[in-house]
């Protein structure tokens, strides 16, 4: 019954958010340069990305970049009004024509930080893995249940079905990678085998850490100078080994907006998360921080 509501609430609720003035009001912060928004993809399809595109160009923002933002951070540039930056973590290879064609098209710039092994290795991501099989062999593994368990039981059960399952790459190969980062495309380092890094031991949360951004600087020939959490799963263990790698600034998923207060925590920058099943309208709400807001709002009020 609560998933019914729950599913009637999720196809209503943009409709009323978007009529209710919630992001004007938003809009409105940024024209006053209280906030910079601040977007998150992984794989999103041509038609959802370019549609997000045009409905902040129409609305006349103006999109920075991850060494803009660096500089508005240590007051190198001016707080801008009416600003968005977009990321996008992982590396999916659909990326390439589906999000890295149409910000050069409209000339944008965008960060994606790249997960490694995948890369290397040819494999599927290790999330695809457990959906499979519990698709198809009725597993009982999910990302909820291996976030309960250290990383390295977590890479035990990952390797067991990468050794009985053959799945398709999904990621960008090394020479797309090179193609892709010039111009307004810059590539930041997502770790090695995407773990949730708070549970890792001390060595190998280093090691994801260090050995990632070695890895792509070597590939790229170029530096790589900035970092997100998988999973947004961070410490400040993970804070201090970003910062003593080199790192010059670090992305969480925490769902807020980038303001002169939290600018300067360059090492837990926040990010709202594009949902890529959902409706434009949808992550409009979300993008704008209104989704959350009201949802939360509801969850506290016991509506849903
Ligand atoms: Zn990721």
């Amino acid at each position: 019954m609560k998933s019914i509501i729950r599913k009637i609430i999720e196809f209503f609720l943009p409709f009323y958010l978007i009529n209710s003035g919630k992001i004007n009001k938003v809009i409105k912060n940024a024209a006053e340069g209280k906030i910079i928004l601040s977007v998150f993809f992984h794989n999103p399809s041509k038609e959802l990305f370019e549609s997000i595109v045009k409905w902040f160009l129409d609305k006349e923002f103006h999109f920075i970049s991850a060494d803009d933002l660096y500089e508005i951070s240590i007051h190198k540039k001016a707080f801008p009004s009416k600003a968005v930056i977009f990321t996008v973590d992982d590396g999916w290879k659909e990326n390439k024509e589906n999000l890295v064609a149409v910000a050069n098209k409209y000339n944008i710039p965008v960060s994606i930080f790249i997960n490694t092994d995948p890369i290397e290795n040819g494999n599927g991501y290790w999330v695809s893995y457990l959906k499979y099989s519990q698709e198809t062999l009725g597993t009982s593994h999910s990302v909820a249940s291996l976030k309960k368990q250290s990383d390295s039981q977590r890479k035990n059960i990952v390797s067991q079905l990468e050794s009985s399952i053959e799945l398709p790459r999904e990621a960008m190969t090394i020479d797309e990678l090179k193609s892709i980062n010039n111009g307004k495309i810059s590539l930041g380092a997502h770790t090695l085998s995407h773990p949730f890094l708070v549970n890792c031991s001390n060595e190998d949360s280093q090691k994801e850490i260090f050995s990632s951004k070695e890895k792509l600087e070597n590939w790229l020939g170029t530096k790589v100078e900035t970092f997100a959490y998988p999973f947004g799963s961070f410490g400040e263990r993970e804070i201090e080994y970003v910062k003593s790698a080199g790192f010059k600034m670090a992305f969480s998923t925490v769902a807020d907006y980038i303001t002169k207060e939290n600018i300067g925590a360059l090492y837990k920058l926040p990010r709202f998360e594009i949902i890529e099943h959902a409706s434009l309208k949808e992550n409009i709400c979300r993008m704008t921080g209104v989704w959350d807001e009201t949802i939360n709002l509801m969850k506290k009020n016991k509506s849903i």
